[in-house]
């Protein structure tokens, strides 16, 4: 299903579905991309994201020496990608990245949120989605289809998706606002662990995106999750959960070969 994969000193994620393609490249990130060893009170616009997004590029080979990033915020715009230089994207906000132009590494970072990325291996289009539950509230995942569809002509059924390590249902414990922003949503059944004798509503993030993107008509079965909990697994991931909210950011991202 994944892999744990080397490069130099990094060690970043890869789905098996996009293992040894000739045609897109992609990695997700964990904790030890970046420079320096931090276990806590990373700033997220410091040194070591910086390299982070340096070592990203490496893993991933891009020509330009760069992993393209947005300024995240937690909404729904999707940016599009197709001309527009790298430094004019990095000062937009935007939570979701698309492009069709090889050689451009389209990224996110998250810290428990959803990293999404995407690729409509015959129109030859790919995003990076970050989907906290504000995002998956206001349907991220199915606009970027939405997106896909009405500036690439991609049929859903064409388009793959591997919904990377984020906060798993185990340690996603939520508010009741965020229980009412999920609920009424077409894609909203089974979200929250049911029958728990303590009465905690528990939020499987994972699975919203994933339904949202079903929803949208992808195939089910070109959907694939990593089964990995970063806050369960905080030795790897940067978790905003399991480390009290303080943390760094995991970069992912992917490319198009030339
Ligand atoms: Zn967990």
């Amino acid at each position: 299903m994944f892999a744990l994969r080397r490069h130099e000193l990094a060690l970043y994620i890869e789905a098996d579905i996009w293992h040894g393609r000739n045609d897109i490249v992609h990695a997700f990130g964990t904790r030890w991309c970046g420079d320096t060893v931090r276990s806590a009170g990373g700033n997220i616009n410091g040194e070591d994201d910086y390299s982070a997004a340096r070592r990203m590029a490496d893993i991933l080979g891009t020509p330009s020496g760069q992993v393209i990033t947005a300024i995240q915020v937690h909404g729904d715009d999707i940016l599009m990608l197709d001309g527009t230089d790298a430094d004019t994207v990095r000062r937009l906000t935007g939570d979701g990245l698309v492009t069709n132009r090889p050689g451009v590494a389209v990224g996110i970072r998250t810290a428990d949120c959803v990293p999404l990325l995407m690729f409509d291996q015959r129109r030859r289009v790919i995003g990076a989605i970050h989907a906290g539950w504000k995002g998956a509230a206001l349907d991220i995942a199915g606009k970027a289809v939405g997106v896909f569809a009405e500036r690439f002509l991609s049929n859903p059924l064409d388009i793959q998706a591997v919904v990377g390590p984020s906060v798993g249902q185990c340690c996603y414990e939520v508010g009741p606002e965020v229980v009412r922003a999920m609920s009424h949503h077409t894609w909203s059944d089974g979200l929250f662990d049911p029958g728990r004798p303590d009465g905690r509503r528990m939020l499987d993030l994972g699975r919203a995106v994933t339904r949202q993107l079903v929803d949208e008509g992808l195939d089910p079965a070109n959907i694939v999750t990593i089964p990995l909990c970063t806050s369960c697994r905080d030795d790897l991931f940067y978790s905003h959960r399991g480390e009290g909210g303080r943390t760094g950011r995991q970069i992912s991202a992917i490319m198009l070969r030339e």
